[in-house]
């Protein structure tokens, strides 16, 4: 199913066949029956959530902020009846997971749609750490939005995941940079990320070796980078 969001969609995709879902991944989509010319076109998005459909499929769930070309009009859920499905031809995945369980400390930058690909670091984290499999102690994920309403692309996993947060290693920190809608929300920072400040209070009192993601940051990264402070960057990170 697609479903609309705030100059986005979520598209939800049963998969039928076995697949290990892993941080990092992305694969190339074709919904042919999106549009007149969707059936020539591939693009590739990062896989940004998974759920069980049943005991033998999965829902495996992409993000796509709307732009101008395939994107700009997709068959929603609401303007489809609920007995059409839409075929979606996936190739993949591919991508390069970054292995993170060996730091003390991650910190995790995003803007707008580059949250896709920075969500199932968190949850991994989060799961190998109560698995004992992660030495993570702190985890802050920075998220900044050019507009409030794009908070929702991701919502409830983000409460999924401060609930299963019950050792509290996780922090969320999101920043909004314009079209505010409620100007006074509890835990978001009306203002753009100031990188270097946020990485040296972080740095300052870390726990354990430290990485740090997001090309944006590279600069502010560099002088501070040493063999206890890694900077690792994903393949998709939209201006
Ligand atoms: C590894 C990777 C992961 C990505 N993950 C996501 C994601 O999770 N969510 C998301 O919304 N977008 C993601 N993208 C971007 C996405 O693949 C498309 O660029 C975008 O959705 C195209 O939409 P459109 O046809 O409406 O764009 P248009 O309005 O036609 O173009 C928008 C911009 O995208 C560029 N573009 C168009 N097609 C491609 C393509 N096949 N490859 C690279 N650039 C292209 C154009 O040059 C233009 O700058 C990812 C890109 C990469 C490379």
């Amino acid at each position: 199913s697609i479903e609309s969001l705030p100059d986005a969609y979520q598209v939800h995709t049963k998969i039928s066949r076995p697949w290990k879902y892993r941080a990092g991944q992305y694969v190339y989509l074709c919904v042919p029956r999106a549009s007149y010319s969707a059936f020539l076109q591939s693009h590739p998005y990062m896989v940004a959530w998974w759920y069980p459909y049943d005991k033998d499929q999965d829902i495996v769930v992409f993000i796509i902020q709307r732009q101008k070309g395939f994107t700009q009009s997709l068959p929603t859920s609401s303007n489809l009846s609920q007995s059409t499905e839409l075929r979606a031809i996936i190739e993949g995945p591919y991508g390069k997971e970054i292995h993170l369980d060996e730091y003390g400390t991650v910190l995790l930058f995003a803007t707008g749609i580059g949250i896709a690909g920075q969500l199932p670091y968190v949850r991994q984290l989060l799961e190998n750490f109560h698995n004992y499999d992660a030495k993570a102690r702190r985890i802050v994920l920075f998220w900044q939005v050019d507009s409030e309403e794009h908070l929702q692309w991701v919502g409830q996993w983000m409460t999924d995941l401060l609930e299963q947060d019950s050792e509290y290693v996780l922090d969320i920190r999101l920043f909004v940079t314009g079209n505010y809608i409620t100007n006074g929300a509890e835990h978001v920072n009306y203002r753009g990320l100031d990188v270097e400040n946020l990485i040296r209070s972080e740095i300052e009192g870390r726990k354990g070796r430290s990485v740090i993601s997001r090309e944006q940051v590279r600069e502010a990264v560099r002088q501070m980078l040493d063999k206890d402070i890694h900077l690792k960057e994903l393949p998709f990170h939209p201006l």
